[in-house]
This record gives structure tokens, C-alpha cells and sequence, in this order.
């Protein structure tokens, strides 16, 4: 019964407060499927304009598939999360090369599909498709968690498991694609996570968050990763009218993306010993940047660059040996894929 009511209320508050977003008119999956890509980790207003460039510039899987690499790297730049976009454009090459630019029909077969996880297969297989399956993203945890009193721990297989199974257990027979929203699109606009709209709320009189004042406390999660501090110098190499960059490789973050030869150290160093390690060289810095304190989710990096001139490029090899890197004019550097910690230090250093 409660769960009856849930769901009758929730597809009525959705019919008046729905957002009009562009995926929402759509049921090509591949504009599904890029939505999802582009919001994961995004906020909505900062993952439309990105949404809207993408399908100007790759209108289809099969135009997406033909793109360079770099090419796709760049519109995403700014985004976060590059394996994101290297995954979506490794997908659409799969797809093109092995099912005419297809993607599969069915929730179960879009799993197998590289960076389609189950909240996005889901999706696409909802919303495309109509296929009966949930979507359970971190909006619908906190719903479920805080009406129905769940307290299992949304990082532990087990919870998830029990989320899953009322996730399941909800959905109605007729319209779960416009339920799926629904439930996601509450969660985002009125039962947010750190200001709940309690009072004026539709499910208040059922709310277990509600009644026990647990709002804070629902969902449980409990893992909370560690973040972890880097120092990067980077050595801005300057030849003529030129700047020594490279692709980063690796497993990393960042793959992909080009930057300047990297000096990594575990511990802040003082200025004067990077110093130090040039004068040995007899090659002087030109210029110091300040520490760009650049955060992302899992680390926080503290990077300084070094702009150092050389006559000759073998000169690089007396500081670095490092023969991936070659030399890019301002021109070819502004259209490199690149982080937003390499861009901010371009910006006010470089291209002023
Ligand atoms: S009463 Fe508060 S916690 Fe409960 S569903 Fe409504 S907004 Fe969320």
C-alpha cells in the first residue's frame, strides 16, 4: 500500500516539476547513452553545454566512431574523468566496426558493452528501449534510503543488493521509463543531500528520515576514499618558439591528455632544490610559477612550473631524458587535449 501511494505521488510530482532537458525528448539510445557518459560525476548544468557539443559535432555513433581521438579528448576537456570519453569513443569504434553502429537492445547485452556499467545500461535500455529495469543511481540511494528506512551501506555489495531488490519491488507496470526519471529527478531537485525540502513535502507523513530526524544520516555509506596529496613540477621547456609537451600514458589520470615533462615528488620540495637539480646543468630557469592547487575527487595536486629556455633541444636531455616529448608552437598547444591545471598555468603565463 505504501508502496503503491510512493509511486502514484512520485509520478504526479514529476508530470509538475520535471526539468525539460534536451536526452529527455529523445529516445535515440546513443543520445541516452552520451547523457548518462557526460553526467556521471556532472552536475546537469555543467554536462548540457557539453551534451549539446557533442551531438553538434557527432550527430551519430558512426561520426563519433570517425573522430581522432584528440579530437574527442579536446571538446571533452574540462569535463574531469577522462576515461570517461576514451571509453565512449573506444565503444563507438567497437560498435561501428562490429554491429553498423548499433548499440544493443537489451539491458543485459548493453553490460557488455566497455564503460556502459549498470546504472547506464539501465538507462539506455529505460528510457530507449522501455525494457522494465531499474535505474538506481545515487539520487534514487538517498530516496529509497530515507522514506523506506534502509540503513545498509550503499557502498557494501550486500546493501546495494537490498537497494536493488526494492528498487525492483517499486517499479510499476505501466510508464517505469517515466518512473525512473521521476525517482532520479526527486532525489536531484527536492530530497537533495544536504537540504531536504522536509517541509514541504509530498512524503512526509511516510518518510522514516522524516520521522526519526535521520536525514543526515541516510543513506549509510561508508567507505569513504582516502584522498591522496601529489606534487607535480613541471619543466616548461621553451625552444624558439616552441614548448617540449607529450602524451601521458599509464594508468594514471589524465591518459591521453598532453602536458609538459613531469617532475612528480612524494613530498613538497623546496623551490631550491628543483632549482639546484637545473643548476647542475648549467641551464637556468626563466621563470617560477605559483603552486596551482588543483583539486580533483580522489587527490589533491599541488603543481609548479618551471620555464626554462634552451638553445638547442638536445640541451632537454642535460635535464630530462624523456624522448616522447616533442615540440608544439602556441598554435598546435591550444589545440592539444589538455588538463585544466596545464590550461590555467597556460592562460596566465603562456598565451598572455
Ligand atoms: S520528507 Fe525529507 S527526507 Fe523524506 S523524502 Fe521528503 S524531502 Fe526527503
Amino acid at each position: 500500500m505504501k508502496e503503491k501511494f510512493f509511486v502514484v505521488e512520485l509520478l504526479k510530482w514529476y508530470s509538475i516539476h520535471k526539468r525539460d532537458l534536451p536526452w529527455r525528448e529523445s529516445t535515440d539510445p546513443y543520445h541516452i547513452w552520451l547523457s548518462e557518459i557526460i553526467l556521471q560525476q556532472t552536475r546537469v548544468n555543467q554536462g548540457l553545454p557539453y551534451y549539446l557539443k557533442f551531438i553538434r559535432s557527432y550527430p551519430t555513433i558512426k561520426s563519433l566512431a570517425n573522430a581522432p581521438e584528440q579530437e574527442v579528448l579536446r571538446l571533452w576537456q574540462g569535463l574531469g574523468y577522462y576515461s570517461r570519453a576514451r571509453n565512449l569513443h573506444y565503444s563507438a569504434k567497437k560498435l561501428l566496426s562490429e554491429n553498423d553502429g548499433i548499440l544493443p537492445r537489451t539491458y543485459k547485452e548493453l553490460l557488455l558493452v566497455k564503460g556502459i556499467g549498470k546504472y547506464t545500461a539501465a538507462a539506455i535500455a529505460s528510457f530507449a528501449y522501455k525494457e522494465k529495469v531499474a535505474v538506481v543511481d545515487g539520487n534514487v540511494f538517498r530516496v529509497l534510503a530515507r522514506i523506506f528506512g534502509i540503513d545498509k551501506d550503499i557502498m557494501d555489495p550486500a546493501g546495494i543488493k537490498e537497494f536493488y531488490k526494492l528498487a525492483e519491488l517499486l517499479l510499476p507496470d505501466k510508464n517505469h521509463h517515466i518512473y525512473n526519471q521521476a525517482i532520479m529527478e526527486f532525489g536531484a531537485l527536492h530530497c537533495t543531500p544536504a537540504a531536504p525540502g522536509c517541509d514541504e513535502c509530498i512524503f512526509k507523513k511516510m518518510c522514516f528520515a522524516y520521522k526519526h530526524d535521520l536525514q543526515s544520516k541516510l543513506p549509510v555509506k561508508s567507505k569513504k576514499v582516502k584522498k591522496k596529496t601529489r606534487y607535480f613540477n613541471y619543466l616548461c621547456i621553451r625552444h624558439k618558439n616552441k614548448f617540449l609537451m607529450k602524451e601521458r600514458d599509464g594508468k594514471d589520470i589524465w591518459k591521453g591528455l598532453f602536458e609538459f615533462p613531469l617532475m612528480e615528488d612524494k613530498k613538497e620540495k623546496d623551490h631550491d632544490e628543483i632549482i639546484e637539480r637545473f643548476n647542475k646543468t648549467e641551464i637556468s630557469v626563466d621563470q617560477e610559477s605559483k603552486v596551482f592547487k588543483h583539486i580533483l575527487t580522489h587527490q589533491t595536486i599541488y603543481s609548479k612550473f618551471y620555464v626554462i629556455s634552451i638553445k638547442e633541444l638536445g640541451d632537454f636531455n642535460k635535464i630530462l631524458k624523456d624522448s616522447k616529448c616533442k615540440p608544439y608552437n602556441q598554435h598546435e598547444i591550444k589545440k592539444l587535449p589538455k588538463s585544466m591545471l596545464i590550461n590555467k598555468f597556460l592562460e596566465e603565463y603562456i598565451f598572455v
